[in-house]
């Protein structure tokens, strides 16, 4: 069944008035609280900390401003959180496992992702290798074999451990994986199949997987021509449906709606496009990308955030699904890629309109939760190096530390809607020059 996080996002249990036990979810429930003295709006709660500025005291940022980095203190509380996150997690695994739901996005294959991320930050093998049973496992039991993309097909579970694999050494059976992604590409490439574009359905989310393989295994098991072929399909795709719409762009989508954000539209699109940026022509990068870039920022909302698709005047979601956060390491990209200061701008806008409007009522999760949310600064961070970055990341960590949930999410262990994109949040903060939003930075 095809999930629309769109949609997804509306049809959420919603616990109007208190806060409600879920039943059989126990793990779940301990962070279930409601705290309705906090004023904002429906979708997200005031901001609560102070921004960073000059002359800030030091007590009131988790900054060493001395070093700019985190707090040695800060962090070590971060560490006990992930492990008391962690437990919590693993008492409800009869629960996750349960799940009929073997994808990235909101399936094992997703908590495997984290337990890899947790083994590789603090060292420890034995959650390494309880991400590669996990995944072998999803692969084993994904019934659809033709799912072509890294959130929600059958590619996910395998690409990523074909990288496992190959980093334990295990390259034979690496290869077996990486031989069935390569098998999807007659799938992806035929032009007269209904397939879609974007990232969470789409080719997009093959073309992440291309080259996720390629940046994490070598020598590149992924050749040249097979990315080539698949980014200009995608090209002609977002062409051709352009040319039947009135918009002023060169490339626009279609999933029966215009979608503009990472998980469905037009944005998600263009970042693994210019992520893929050695296998672009000179052409596609000005006469195709650059105009569709520029055409996103001619629809910005006046706030500085961005419609969730075409013609909607709503200007509400602040989320990396649909909204600001995703469309900054969008135009973070788009800057280094152009050298293109207005680019940068318009991140650095998103980043304002994530700071006041970032801490959402649905929870701490990845897709369209505070833990996603943070990633915009983590990004702008590593670009600008302005600690204001830093310490506004470390404010929406410390929001984390707290139990915020409104509405309870279908998948409420998984990496991209529940606790588990959480904890790999919270594990990126320890280093967070080079944290990456998962499935989306490559
Ligand atoms: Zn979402």
């Amino acid at each position: 069944m095809v999930r629309l996080c769109f949609r997804a996002v509306h049809t959420y249990k919603i616990n109007s008035g208190k806060a409600k036990p879920v039943q059989r979810i126990s793990g779940i429930k301990r962070f279930i609280h409601l705290n309705y003295t906090k004023m904002g709006s429906s979708r997200h709660y005031a901001m609560e900390y102070e921004d960073f500025h000059s002359n800030i005291n030091e007590s009131s940022t988790d900054v060493n401003l001395d070093t700019g980095e985190l707090k040695e203190s800060f962090k070590e509380i971060l560490r006990t959180r992930i492990e008391k996150l962690l437990t919590n997690l693993e008492e409800e695994e009869n629960h996750w496992m349960k799940y009929d739901d073997y994808s990235i996005y909101t399936g094992t294959a997703g908590i495997a992702f984290m337990f890899y991320q947790y083994g590789k930050c603090f060292n420890k093998p034995d959650y390494i290798d309880r991400a590669m049973k996990l995944l072998k496992r999803c692969v084993d039991k994904y019934k659809n074999k033709r799912d072509i993309t890294f959130l929600t097909g059958t590619v996910g579970p395998l690409a990523l451990n074909a990288v496992i694999l190959y980093s334990q050494g295990h390259h034979e059976e690496a290869h077996k994986m990486i031989s069935e992604i390569k098998s999807l590409s007659s799938i992806v490439l035929n032009e007269n199949s209904p397939i879609l574009d974007e990232l969470l359905y789409g080719r997009a989310g093959y073309l992440y997987a291309l080259l996720f393989l390629n940046a994490n295994i070598s020598p590149l098991p992924i050749q040249d021509e097979v990315i080539k072929q698949v980014i200009a399909l995608m090209i002609k795709s977002g062409n051709m449906y352009a040319a039947t719409t009135k918009y002023n762009t060169s490339l626009m989508y279609t999933n029966n709606t215009s979608y503009l954000g990472a998980a469905h539209g037009l944005a998600g699109i263009l970042y693994i496009l210019l992520q893929a940026r050695q296998y672009l022509t000179e052409s596609q990068l000005e006469k195709d990308i650059k105009p569709a870039l520029k055409f996103l920022q001619h629809v910005r909302y006046p706030s500085g955030n961005f419609p969730s698709i075409m013609g909607s005047s709503s200007d509400q979601l602040v989320h990396w699904c649909h909204g600001a956060p995703g469309m900054t390491m969008l135009f973070c990209l788009a800057h280094k890629v152009y050298q293109d200061e207005n680019f940068l701008e318009t991140a650095i806008q998103c980043g304002d309109v994530v700071w006041s409007r970032g801490l959402l009522r649905k929870g701490n999760g990845i897709c369209h939760g505070v833990a996603g949310n943070a990633y915009t600064f983590l990004c702008l961070f590593q670009v600008t190096k302005d600690l204001k970055y830093l310490h506004r990341a470390s404010k929406f960590a410390q929001w984390c530390l707290s139990p915020h949930l409104e509405r309870i999410p279908d998948r409420p262990h998984s990496l991209f809607e529940g606790l588990s994109g959480t904890i790999y949040f919270l594990i990126d903060m320890q280093h967070p020059l080079s944290a990456k939003f998962p499935a989306y930075t490559i």
